[in-house]
Parts: structure tokens; C-alpha cells; sequence
């Protein structure tokens, strides 16, 4: 199979078809019509097989999580997510690792209606890049800037399943059978808060996607807002799984692990009765507030900051 055969086997044809792609793939370039006063938000992740998954990983979660990681990123600009473009390199044209990975990318751009519009396939060693583009009205994208002392700050779901999943698969601890199919779940399928992000615009004061653990996309916002923050403990918000393993894996695990894909997000006292009347309002926890930065409290005894994690 050449390149060609295999872009319009597996690639040409896909499950979503939007009235703004006026030449999708097939052609030098796309052509597609941002809507009238609009933002465009661009975003793009590289996942490396070997680096940021294991090589032999079911090829449907890879499709799934290669997409899923970008549109987190769109969700945490509370931008709606609209087209795609696929950079890939494959070390062969494998029909069944393809027909898999096209399952899971195409499960993930059907339900939140995103399309793909190109990109480029070579031979190399197994990698995937993805851009995602989304739509934001005019200044009303959330930005990791607007942080202000007094803001409370909240998460959305749970925190440090993904990493009790992928610590048991590299033989640092050990989850039953039930435990691990729900572990996993969050490590190689992400729901990328894409409607949680979008109903945030307007509400909250600055927002991102805890892609690093949860200190270290935190620490981003404080950075970017020159803030500081409290953040309590108890008030983590833990799926039953991760609490039970919690003396083994301790709090590392929940604070600097990773690939969460939540949203971490700050909200002025303002607009707190507006986040209250959200539908998904009864699975947000508020984990502390906003502060003036102190230089010399910028430590968190106990708690390394590990830099981003991979496989
Ligand atoms: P060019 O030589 O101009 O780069 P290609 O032969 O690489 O063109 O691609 C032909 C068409 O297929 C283009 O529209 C391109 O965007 C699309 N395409 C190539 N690879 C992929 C891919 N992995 N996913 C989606 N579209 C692709
Ligand atoms: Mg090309």
C-alpha cells in the first residue's frame, strides 16, 4: 500500500463532514471558513512511541488519546473544537493498526464533531502529531493570566487515576483486576472537558488542562497571573480507587503525576452563583483559593515537582 492508497483508505473518508470545511483532504491545502468574529485557537501535541506510549498499546486508545490531549488543550482555552490536521509516521502500513487507531480517533472527532482536514504521512519510526483548531468569540478565551488574589480554584472530576494505572503497568504497584480496568480507563481513554471549558467563558478568570499533575499546571497559572495559592489537601477530589491506594502511592501520585486531562480553572466570588447554575456544577470541587505571590513560601514540603512524565 503507498502513501496515497493509504491516505484515501483510511484517511479520506471519516464520520464528520462540517459545513465550514470548504476543501477538506485531497488537495495542496485546506480551505476552511473561520466563523464571522471569531478567535481561532491553534494547538498541537507530538506523542512518541516508546516516549509517551508503550509501542504495543491498543492502537484504539492511541487514536482516542493522540486527539483527546488536543482537544484538552482547546477545552482549557474554552474554545469548541472544529477541525484537525494528522502528521504521522509509521514504520509500516500495518491495515490493522490503522483501521484500530482510526476507530478510536474517529470514536472521539464524532462526538464532539471535529473533522479532519489533512495532514501528512510518512515512513519513520511509530509517531503522531496532531493540531487541533477551535473557535472562541472575541476575547472571551481563558487564559492562564487571569488569576486574581481572592479567586477561588477549582477541578473539574478526579485527580491521579491515570497515574495508579500506569504505575501498576510498569510494576510499581499492584490494582486488582476491577481497579486497573477503571485506572486505565482514565490513562488511555481521556474525556477532554470540551463542554466544561466552553460553559466556563465568562465565568471563570483563567483556566487549564492538567495535562503534568496538578502542581505543575497550577504553578502555570500562578506564574502567568504573578500569584500565589493555597490548596487544601482534603479537599482533593479522589475516585474511590485512588483513595484506597492512597497510602501506597501517596500524595506525589495525585499531585505531581499526570495526564489527568482535567480542567484546573479560578473563579472570581462573582461568578460563583453563575458556576453553581452549571449542569456538571455537582462535579466540581473548589480545592483553595488565589493569594498574593510570597517568593519565599514558593515550596511545597513534601511534594517534589517532577518534570513531565514519560512512559
Ligand atoms: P503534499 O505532497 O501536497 O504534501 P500529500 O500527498 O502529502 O500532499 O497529501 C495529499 C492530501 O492528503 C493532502 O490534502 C493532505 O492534507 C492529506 N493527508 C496526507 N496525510 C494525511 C494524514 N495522515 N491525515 C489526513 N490527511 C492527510
Ligand atoms: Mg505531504
Amino acid at each position: 500500500m503507498n502513501e496515497f492508497e493509504l491516505i484515501r483508505r483510511f484517511f479520506a473518508r471519516q464520520p464528520v463532514s462540517r459545513a465550514d470545511v470548504l476543501t477538506g483532504i485531497g488537495d495542496d491545502a485546506a480551505l476552511l471558513r473561520p466563523p464571522p468574529g471569531g478567535q481561532l485557537a491553534v494547538t498541537s501535541d507530538l506523542l512518541v512511541a516508546g516516549i509517551h506510549f508503550f509501542p504495543d498499546a491498543d492502537p484504539v486508545s492511541i487514536g482516542h488519546k493522540a486527539l483527546a490531549v488536543n482537544l484538552s488543550d482547546l477545552a482549557a482555552m474554552g474554545a469548541e473544537p472544529a477541525w484537525f490536521l494528522l502528521n504521522l509516521t509509521l514504520p509500516e502500513a500495518d491495515e490493522r493498526w490503522l483501521e484500530r487507531f482510526c476507530q478510536g480517533m474517529f470514536g472521539l472527532a464524532r462526538e464532539f464533531n471535529v473533522q479532519l482536514v489533512g495532514g501528512d504521512t510518512s515512513r519513520g519510526p511509530l509517531a503522531i502529531a496532531i493540531e487541533a483548531h477551535g473557535f472562541v468569540p472575541e476575547g472571551k478565551a481563558l487564559l492562564r493570566s487571569g488569576a486574581k488574589p481572592g479567586d477561588r480554584i477549582y477541578v473539574t472530576g478526579t485527580l491521579g487515576d491515570a497515574l495508579l494505572a500506569l504505575r501498576h503497568r510498569r510494576g510499581e504497584l499492584s490494582l486488582s483486576e476491577g481497579d486497573l480496568a477503571t485506572a486505565a480507563a482514565r490513562l488511555d481513554r481521556p474525556k477532554p472537558r470540551v463542554r466544561e471549558g466552553m460553559a466556563l467563558r465568562g465565568i471563570a478568570s483563567s483556566a487549564i488542562d492538567v495535562s503534568d499533575g496538578l502542581l505543575a499546571d497550577l504553578g502555570h497559572i500562578l506564574e502567568r497571573s504573578g500569584t500565589g495559592a493555597r490548596i487544601f489537601l482534603e479537599r482533593m477530589p479522589l475516585s474511590p480507587v485512588c483513595r484506597a491506594h492512597l497510602p501506597e502511592a501517596g500524595w506525589d501520585g495525585v499531585l505531581a503525576g499526570g495526564d489527568d486531562y482535567e480542567l484546573c480553572f479560578t473563579v472570581p466570588e462573582m461568578n460563583i452563583a453563575a458556576l453553581e447554575k452549571l449542569p456538571f456544577a455537582g462535579e466540581l470541587r473548589c480545592i483553595g483559593g488565589i493569594e498574593p505571590d510570597h517568593p519565599d513560601q514558593r515550596r511545597c514540603p513534601g511534594i517534589s515537582r517532577q518534570p513531565r512524565r514519560r512512559e
